[in-house]
């Protein structure tokens, strides 16, 4: 009895929180303040010397609170409580998903060094590796999901710079085709590039999955990335970002993080906590939404096929990344119309339910068009190659009524006109 280990969702509502340092308040208060009031000067000395790294922390120390930017309860509290999901040793948390992921990538990046990643990345991680990394002097190397880690390996190598190669950097499942990487083998070909004088780290944005369904961490990833805008907040009322490892890597992302001055707001990190309690439920309720919705748009006559994990076949690649790696199908589908851009089109304008806006994982179910919407930014041959074309639409299924998302997507299939030779230019 003594040892039971609650599990993450029964300590969303208390963890890290003391109710007696504020006034008893079951809820933690929002700390709408700038700066904290030391006891004394030499409390003040004492908590400078640890927060700019003058002298390690004495084991039973704690960082006492500085000013906002350095460190906040609001913040703190929440970095603890995401902590628990991914069984992290620490947590950073960011204004935006973007300012998680690029001060992650300005960390470990310097220029020389060469960035392997995952096609496709959310557009604007994209943007960032390829037109912002280059123009600091980082090389980078972008790989797809039907290259092989031995694939890989060779192009690396064909770079001539492998021994400079910094960081590997994954998104799975991708946003928006649904593709997976092992995270694992690509763990294992950053070690075989590692020297004992510098380690080959790898990052896995885990948006899709996390912090619920996948865990990077545990397959040997030394950096989990989220934006918290999506199922963390959950409410689309908020745009946050996080990142998570163990003690050596987020001291380094914190530090960037107190100079850039791109932490989250008390008042940001205050809705987090709250969308924090319901996270399991809201979650749990979406997957299982999608798998009801995915299994009926799989046979509609509309639609040419469907991207969703719970759809894999056994016996394929991706099936096996799936059952090793991911503890559900989680809640995003990609669909592929009969057509192109015009019966894509005509879905989305027929949706009633369904909101048309960008950004996934709320309460509220969305749908979107990535060639021309969020990936209009990846070059043209890229997004051929990895699929995403005119006939692709990307739901965010949310916590409706299946069946009231099953006929709205219905109504709106029903609007698609086709004819004969628009089924053949496509
Ligand atoms: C939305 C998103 C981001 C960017 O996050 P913001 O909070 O919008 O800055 C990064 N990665 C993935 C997979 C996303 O879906």
């Amino acid at each position: 009895m003594e040892n039971h280990k609650f599990s993450p969702e029964s300590l969303m509502m208390s963890h890290g929180y003391k109710p007696e340092l504020s006034e008893g308040a079951i809820k933690c208060p929002i700390f709408q303040t700038s700066t904290f009031v030391f006891k004394t000067a030499e409390e003040g000395k004492a908590f400078f010397e640890i927060a700019y790294g003058i002298r390690d922390k004495d084991p039973k120390e704690e960082l006492g609170l500085i000013y906002s930017r350095i460190n906040n309860p609001n913040l703190e509290i929440l970095e603890n409580r995401l902590c628990l999901w991914d069984k992290a040793d620490d947590c950073a948390v960011f204004e935006s998903g973007m300012s998680a992921i690029s001060t992650v990538l300005l960390e470990f990046l310097k220029p020389g060094d060469l960035l392997v990643y995952s096609n496709p990345v959310y557009g604007g991680t994209d943007h960032f590796i390829n037109h912002f990394l280059p123009s600091i002097g980082v090389e980078v190397l972008g790989f797809h999901p039907d290259e092989s880690v031995e694939d890989v390996k060779e192009m690396i190598e064909g770079t001539g710079k492998a021994a400079n190669l910094a960081m590997i950097y994954m998104e799975t499942p991708a946003n928006p085709t649904n593709n997976l990487i092992d995270i694992e083998a690509f763990v294992d070909l950053a070690k075989q590039f590692s020297t004992s004088e510098r380690k080959v780290l790898t990052a896995v944005d885990n948006t899709y999955m996390g912090p619920l369904w996948q865990h990077p961490l545990e397959h040997g990833a030394d950096l989990v990335l989220y934006s918290a805008t999506k199922y963390i907040g959950g409410h689309s009322d908020l745009i946050a970002g996080a990142v998570l490892g163990n003690q050596e890597v987020m001291g380094r992302v914190k530090v960037l993080r107190t100079f850039l001055g791109n932490m989250i707001s008390p008042n940001t990190a205050w809705l987090l906590l709250r969308s924090l309690e319901t996270l399991k439920i809201r979650m749990d309720k979406q997957t299982q939404g999608a798998q009801v919705v995915a299994a009926y748009l799989q046979n509609h006559p509309k639609i040419e096929s469907v991207n969703y994990l719970g759809l894999l076949k056994e016996g394929t690649e991706q099936y096996r990344i799936y059952k090793k790696q991911c503890t559900s199908p989680g809640a995003m589908i990609t669909l592929n119309v009969k057509g192109g851009e015009k019966q894509a089109f005509q879905l989305l304008n027929s949706l009633k339910l369904i909101k048309l806006a960008v950004s996934l994982g709320g309460t509220e179910s969305l749908a979107q068009h990535p060639n021309r919407m969020t990936h209009v930014g990846v070059d043209i041959e890229e997004r051929k190659r990895m699929n995403i074309t005119d006939k692709m639409v990307r739901l965010s299924i949310g916590v409706e009524d299946a069946k009231d998302i099953i006929w709205d997507l219905s109504q709106a299939l029903d609007k698609i006109t086709i004819e004969e030779k628009e089924l053949i230019s496509f």
